[in-house]
This record gives structure tokens, C-alpha cells and sequence, in this order.
């Protein structure tokens, strides 16, 4: 899509006009602010594409900022694995990574000074007790016993509180706003907690860490970002997010939300990713089946698909469920045009041409890729015995039935027409060899004579061409929403017929340029790509998608 192409969504009008207004001076600075604790999902692709989508579209910037808060569940190996999908994607962030865990002391600093001007107390309330003292959405809540202590004491106290002398969860620090505010996130919420753990930058030197509502303003606010944008869920906790901006008279970074994507038939929660990866229901975060970026990249989707859905989706205010099928078209639309086809059968039964000279090989030309002229062609070596797909042959076939069957001719991609006169059967009355014909004068698949046939069929030779293992996958989930069952844990819902693996016999070129990573179309089967698995003495791989497009078919939702 060209950029004039593309729908002026909400957020492009509300950067578009701070711009023309001279806003910030016309600047542009977004993020884009993962939690390292696990690894990005399609679902951050399309926070990814937008932050840094706009930015760029309005000369601006995007830093990656990690939002490290939380010392028990973020690591390096997520940090790693963030920048290297960011990257992937096809965005360069500005400057060097950022983390919230070098703002920490800034964060202490304003603490204090909000503590000074008397917004902030420190409160020791349990977390239980915190909870009932904050009332419900339709009861005010009541006010902490602690909230008169001296700024004196409170500044006391929270330095104590960073000192160590007080275990987990004893204390907190307390804005001090509204106990009454309908808006429960106004209800003076925790600023600060106690939490002596090991923090994987800052090791041992906190032991107090500050709570997400109050360190994302800042970290926002430190690094002068114009605009924040996050999902729809933080709309509720925006007036606290300019409640803390305002209070320190700080760069007065805004807050935008847009509804957040939400895809049918997977989760994208990383916690339940994380189950999912770590009890060895899929094989790992990179798992062709899941929606993590990895595991999409494995599969054999392109970055250039996975924006252009993201472009397609488009930005809105409204939480829907986006269907998968709408995926697997753009990734479709993008194979369609990159990749090389070429044929490989999936489930092969053999075929003996009676009529053609024993030893004989010949090499065919065969067309690399349609869509584009520039790919060329390819020698596909043709012999008397060869493999066909199982399902392509039908021994006493209806008249809609365009494949081969007894009695029938059709074409050979690429090599001749064949007519099949014959089969062998096994002592169970299984079919182990179709027995054909072959016309030497329809070389490269046309009849000198004019005449047509109603179907093509791929095939590959029996002796020339090699075995691959092929993945094939089927949706993780059996049901569209599997989160959504109140007392069904999703797991419940995990589809045991997700992978299926299968010996195929593949064109032989593919054993010199199939490297992992390699993507082409097996003609009439799919899209595929070859796995980190895969080697030259084990060819491995994993079907992105397979070749209907069923998006025709699908409702909008
Ligand atoms: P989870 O709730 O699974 O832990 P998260 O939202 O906490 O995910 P973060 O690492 O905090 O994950 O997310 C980084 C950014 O990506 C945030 O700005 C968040 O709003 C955005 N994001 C996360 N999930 C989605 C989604 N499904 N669609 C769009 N944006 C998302
Ligand atoms: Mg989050």
C-alpha cells in the first residue's frame, strides 16, 4: 500500500494535526515498550507497526524501551529475542535500546518530591487489606489509616523502605488522590512496592520497584515521547497517567489508546504462551504453531506479510476478533509473488509409464514462478517411474473428477499428457502402481494435435527425486476463542491434531538451495519453508499456509 493509499486512522489525525498545530515543534517521538518477560506476538506487531509506522510517516523516531519493572519474570534471553523479531519486522529503532531500569533512580527522585508535596504517603496496608479498603465500582473506597503520616515520616519511612528493613509486601508507597473517585485507579494506587528479588540489570540494588501505572508515565515522560500509544484497556488509567505528569511538571507526555488485536483460534496472552512453551505443548516460543513473531518467522511468514496485515487491520477504537484466515491471505499474497514453485508430492503413489524407454532421463524446463518472468526456469528430471499424489488418481472416478483414473488422460505439469490404462493392486486390494501411457509429441505439456485435457497434476520422478520430512500444521485451538470459557482452563482446548508429520518426495534441485529459511510454493499444496532444522542430509519443512484462499469465503466480522 502506498502511503497516500493509506486511511487516515485516528491516530495519524491526532499526529497529522498536532504536526501542522506545531505541537512539541512539530516532533514526532514514539515507543514501542515490551516487558522482557517473554517473546513478541502478532499481537505486538501490530503495536510495532503502528509506533513505528506513524513515527516515520511524520519525521519521526521510535525508541525500543524495555519496561523492565518486574524483576521476577523478565530476562536477557527476552531482550535478545525482542530486538531480534523488532528488527526482523524491518524497523530500526533510535539510538540504542532503552530500559525502565536506568530511570530508576529518577523514579525514586520524583517519589520524594511527590511525597513533599504532600502526594504520596507510605501506607502499610497488606495487599488484601488494600484491596477491600479500595471499594468496588459502584462503593467509594475507604481511606488508608496511614494516610496522615508527617511528610516527615512518609519521607522517613520510604527511604527505610529502599534501605531493606522491611519484608515483601509489608509496605507500600501510596499516591494520595481520591478514595472516593469513580475511577478506581484514582483511588490512591500503589506507586512503589517492596520486592526483594534479583533484577537482571540492576541485580541487588533495589529492593523497591515501582508499579507499571506510575513508572510508564515517567519513562515516557524522561525520554520526551509526544505520543504514548497503548491498548485500549489503559484508557481507564489515563487520568492517572497525566495525574503523575502533571503533579511533577514534567514533559507532558500524552496517552493514546487503540484497540488491541485479537486473533481467532490461538491465544496471545505470553503468559499462557508461556505455558504453552514451557509444559511442552508446542516445542518452544518459536514453534511454527505459535503466534509469536518466532514461531511465525519459522513457519515460513515474511515480514513484508506480516505489515501488510497490519496495514490491512487497520487502527480503531473498537475490540474486535480479527480472523486468521485474513493472516493467511496476506501471507498468500506475498508467496504468491516472491517464491519459486516447485513440485513436490505430499502422499506419493507410484506411476509406471509402460511406453517409456527404461534409464531414460529427461531433463524438462519448468517454469519457476508465473507471477514473475525475471525468476526463470528449471530442469525437472522425467523418468518412466514416478510419483503422483494419492488423491490425484482415482480408479473409478465421477465424470466431475478432472485428476487421473482409468481410461483418463491428463497433463503432466511441465512434461507430457498421460493416460492411465491400468492399475496393480497389493494382496489387500490396495492400488500400488498406476500403470499410464505417455504421448511423445505433447513434450512440455501441449497436443500438436489441439487437443485438451481437463486437468494438470504435479508429479515428481521416483528414482531422481528425494525425501523431505514435512510439517504440516492445523490451527493450535479447536475453538475460535479458547481464553474465553470462564471455568475452562484454554488448554482444554488445545487441538491434538495440530502437527502432522509426513515423508514427501520433492524435486531433487531442492537439496542445493534449500537452506533454512528457503521459501517456495509446492505447486497445488502450499507454501513452504525450510526448517532451522533442516540439513542436506535431512531436508525438514514446515507449510506456511496451504494454497486455497479461503478469506473469499470468510465473514467480516
Ligand atoms: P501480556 O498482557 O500478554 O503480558 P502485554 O501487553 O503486557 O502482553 P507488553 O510487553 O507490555 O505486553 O506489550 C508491549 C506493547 O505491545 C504494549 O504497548 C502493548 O499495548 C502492545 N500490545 C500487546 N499486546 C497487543 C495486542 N494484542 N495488540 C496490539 N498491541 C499489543
Ligand atoms: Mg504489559
Amino acid at each position: 500500500m502506498s502511503q497516500e493509499d493509506k486511511p487516515l486512522h485516528f491516530i495519524r489525525q491526532i499526529i497529522s494535526d498536532d504536526v501542522s498545530e506545531g505541537k512539541n515543534e512539530g516532533k514526532v517521538l514514539t515507543r514501542f515498550p515490551p516487558e522482557p518477560n517473554g517473546y513478541l506476538h502478532i499481537g505486538h506487531a501490530k503495536s510495532i507497526c503502528l509506533n513505528f509506522g506513524v513515527a516515520k510517516e511524520f519525521g519521526g523516531v521510535t525508541n525500543l524501551r524495555f519496561d523492565d519493572t518486574n524483576p521476577d519474570t523478565e530476562n536477557v534471553e527476552y531482550v535478545k529475542s525482542i530486538q531480534e523479531d523488532v528488527k526482523w519486522l524491518g524497523f530500526e529503532w533510535n539510538g540504542e535500546p532503552l530500559f525502565a531500569s536506568q530511570y530508576f533512580d529518577k523514579m525514586h527522585q520524583f517519589s520524594i518530591e511527590l511525597i513533599k508535596q504532600g502526594k504520596a504517603y507510605v501506607c502499610d496496608l497488606s495487599m488484601d487489606e488494600l484491596r477491600a479498603y479500595r471499594g468496588t465500582p459502584t462503593e467509594p473506597g475507604r481511606e488508608s489509616p496511614y494516610m496522615g503520616r508527617s511528610i516527615d515520616e512518609n519521607i522517613d519511612l520510604f527511604q527505610r523502605m529502599k534501605n531493606g528493613e522491611f519484608p515483601d509486601g509489608s509496605k507500600t508507597l501510596r499516591a494520595r488522590i481520591d478514595m472516593a473517585s469513580p475511577n478506581m485507579h484514582m483511588r490512591d494506587p500503589a506507586l512503589y512496592r517492596i520486592k526483594h528479588s534479583n533484577h537482571y540489570r540492576t541485580g541487588n540494588d533495589w529492593c523497591i520497584y515501582p508499579m507499571y501505572d506510575y513508572a510508564h508515565c515517567l519513562e515516557d515522560s524522561i525520554e520526551c515521547i509526544t505520543h504514548s500509544i497503548c491498548t485500549l484497556e489503559f484508557e481507564v488509567h489515563r487520568p492517572l497517567y497525566d495525574w503523575v505528569l502533571e503533579s511533577l511538571d514534567v514533559f507532558p507526555s500524552r496517552q493514546y489508546e487503540f484497540a488491541r488485536l485479537n486473533l481467532g483460534y490461538t491465544v496471545m496472552s505470553k503468559r499462557k504462551l508461556l505455558q504453552l512453551a514451557e509444559e511442552g505443548h508446542v516445542s518452544g516460543w518459536d514453534d511454527p504453531r505459535m503466534p509469536t513473531i518466532s514461531g511465525l518467522r519459522r513457519r515460513g511468514y515474511t515480514p513484508e506479510s506480516i505489515r501488510n496485515f497490519c496495514e490491512v487491520i487497520g487502527v480503531t477504537k473498537f475490540n474486535s476478533l480479527t480472523d486468521i484466515a485474513l493472516l493467511e491471505h496476506c501471507v498468500r499474497d506475498h508467496l504468491n509473488k516472491v517464491t519459486h514453485r516447485t513440485m513436490a508430492v505430499l502422499d506419493p503413489i507410484k506411476v509406471v509409464i509402460t511406453n517409456y524407454p527404461e534409464g531414460q532421463v529427461e531433463e524438462l524446463d519448468a517454469v519457476n514462478n508465473p507471477e514473475d518472468e525475471s525468476a526463470g526456469t528449471r530442469k525437472v528430471p522425467f523418468t518412466r517411474e514416478l510419483y503422483i499424489e494419492r488423491s490425484d488418481f482415482m480408479e473409478d472416478p465421477p465424470r466431475k473428477f478432472f485428476r487421473l483414473g482409468i481410461g483418463r488422460e491428463v497433463r503432466f505439469r511441465w512434461a507430457y499428457f498421460l493416460t492411465c490404462h491400468d492399475v496393480v493392486k497389493d494382496a489387500e486390494g490396495e492400488i500400488i502402481e498406476i500403470h499410464c501411457t505417455y504421448d511423445p509429441l505433447t513434450k512440455g505439456g501441449d497436443a500438436p494435435d489441439g487437443r485438451k485435457v481437463k486437468g494438470t497434476i504435479h508429479w515428481v520422478s521416483a528414482e531422481k527425486s528425494i525425501t523431505a520430512e514435512v510439517r504440516l500444521y492445523d490451527r493450535l485451538f479447536t475453538v475460535e476463542k479458547p481464553d474465553a470459557g470462564k471455568d475452562k482452563d484454554f488448554k482444554e482446548f488445545l487441538n491434538p491434531d495440530s502437527l502432522q508429520v509426513i515423508e514427501a518426495r520433492i524435486e531433487p534441485h531442492l537439496a542445493k538451495v534449500a537452506e533454512p529459511g528457503y521459501r517456495c510454493q509446492f505447486e497445488r499444496t502450499g507454501y513452504f519453508c525450510a526448517d532451522p532444522d533442516s540439513s542436506p542430509s535431512k531436508l525438514v519443512f514446515n507449510r506456511t499456509v496451504p494454497l486455497r484462499d479461503s478469506w473469499g469465503k470468510v465473514k467480516n466480522k
